[in-house]
C-alpha cells in the first residue's frame, strides 16, 4: 500500500496540536483506501509543551513520528528536515494551526493519482483576518520576484501542498542554506496544479511571523533566486558616470564661452552626498551576496535535531527490558 507522508513544522503551537491531530486524522480515515498516512511533527525549538504533546501523541499512535530541534531554525529549516525524513510516496506539508485544511489534501491526492500531476498546492484567494498593509507587501514582493528572476511564484501562494516522490527528491538535491522553499519548488519544475482556497484564520495560538521576519524573508528569496540587483547596481553606476561626464562637458563649455567664478558649491556638496550615498547602496547589494556565499561556504547543517521519535522508542525499549531483568534478579 502506498504511503502519505504530512510534514507539520511547529514552534509554539501546543493549543493547536490536539485540534490538528484529530482534524489530519480524520482525513486519514477517509483515505484509508487508496494511502496510509505519516504524520511527521517537526518540532522548531519550541519554548512551550509542543513536544510534550507530540510525544504522547506518538505514544498512542505509530502513524506519528517526529524530530524535535535543538533550537528554533525556522521554518524552511524544519520543511527540509521533513523532506529529507519522510518515508511516503506522496509527500505534503503543511502548517500546525489549521490554516491549511487538511481535508484539501483528499483532493490534492485525486490531483495526482487521478490527473497525473506531480504536485498539487493551494493558492489563497482571499486574505481575510490579515493585516492590510501585510497583503500589500506581500504582493508587490512577489511581483517584484517575478520580475528579477525565473521563478514564478503564484499570486496567493502558500507553503501548502502535496508532492510525488520524485518531485521531493529533486527537492532534496537543493541543500542550500539560505533556503526559501517557494523559490526551490519553482525552480525545480514539475507539473502542478493549483487549488484555490480561502483564508481562514488560525485555530488557536499566535502567529510566529513579524513583519521584520516576512522583510529578510523577501530578501532571501530575491537574492537567492536572482542576480538582477547586482546588475541594477552596475546600471545605476553606468547612469551616473554618463550624467557626470555630460555635467562636465556643460560646465566647461560655460566656462570657456562665459567665464564662470567660483559658483555653486552647495549643488557640488549634494551631488557628493547623492553619489555617495548610492555608493554605499551599491556595495550594500555586494555585500548581501557576498554574505549569503560566506554562510553557504560554512556549510553548516542546516537544523540539528535533539530528540526523534526514534529515540523516545528505544527508550520505551530500554525500560521494558530493565524491568524484565529486575524480575529475574528477584527470582
Ligand atoms: N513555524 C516554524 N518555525 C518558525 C515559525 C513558524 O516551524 O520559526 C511553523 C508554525 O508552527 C506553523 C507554520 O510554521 O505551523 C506557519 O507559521 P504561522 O502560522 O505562525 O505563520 P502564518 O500562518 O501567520 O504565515
Ligand atoms: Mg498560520
Amino acid at each position: 500500500m502506498k504511503r502519505l507522508t504530512a510534514i507539520v513544522p511547529c514552534f509554539n503551537e501546543e493549543e493547536v496540536l490536539p485540534l490538528f491531530y484529530k482534524e489530519i486524522m480524520r482525513v486519514a480515515k477517509c483515505m484509508e483506501k487508496d494511502v496510509e498516512f505519516e504524520v511527521l511533527f517537526v518540532n522548531d525549538g519550541s519554548k512551550d509543551g509542543t513536544l510534550q504533546v507530540i510525544k504522547e501523541l506518538h505514544e498512542k499512535d505509530k502513524r506519528v513520528r517526529y524530530f524535535s530541534f535543538s533550537r528554533n531554525f525556522g521554518k524552511e529549516a524544519a520543511m527540509y528536515c521533513g523532506l529529507e525524513h519522510a518515508t511516503g510516496d506522496y509527500v505534503a506539508i503543511l502548517d500546525a494551526d489549521l490554516q491549511h485544511p487538511p481535508e484539501m489534501l483528499i483532493e490534492m491526492y485525486n490531483g495526482i493519482v487521478k490527473e497525473g500531476f506531480d504536485c498539487v498546492a493551494a493558492r489563497r484567494v482571499s486574505r481575510e483576518g490579515e493585516p492590510k498593509i501585510r497583503s500589500f507587501f506581500s504582493r508587490k514582493f512577489y511581483h517584484v520576484l517575478a520580475k528579477l528572476s525565473q521563478i514564478e511564484v503564484v499570486e496567493g501562494e502558500v507553503d501548502f501542498r502535496l508532492m510525488t516522490r520524485q518531485m521531493v527528491d529533486a527537492v532534496l538535491q537543493m541543500s542550500e542554506r539560505n533556503r526559501f522553499t517557494k523559490g526551490i519548488l519553482s525552480w525545480v519544475g514539475f507539473k502542478t496544479k493549483w487549488i484555490p482556497y480561502h483564508n481562514v484564520e488560525r485555530a488557536a495560538g499566535q502567529t510566529k511571523w513579524s513583519f521584520w521576519k516576512l522583510l529578510m524573508y523577501s530578501m532571501e528569496g530575491i537574492i537567492g533566486f536572482s542576480t538582477a540587483p547586482l546588475a541594477i547596481s552596475s546600471i545605476i553606476g553606468l547612469i551616473f558616470c554618463a550624467l557626470s561626464f555630460l555635467a562636465i562637458v556643460y560646465i566647461v563649455i560655460k566656462t570657456l564661452i562665459w567665464g564662470d567664478p567660483t559658483s555653486g558649491w552647495p549643488s557640488l556638496a549634494c551631488m557628493i552626498l547623492m553619489v555617495s550615498g548610492i555608493q554605499l547602496f551599491c556595495m550594500g547589494i555586494l555585500g548581501q551576496y557576498l554574505g549569503k556565499t560566506y554562510i553557504e561556504v560554512k556549510h553548516r547543517p542546516i537544523y540539528l535535531v535533539h530528540v526523534s521519535d526514534e529515540d523516545q522508542d528505544q527508550k520505551t525499549e530500554f525500560k521494558a527490558t530493565d524491568t524484565e531483568q529486575d524480575g529475574m534478579d528477584t527470582k
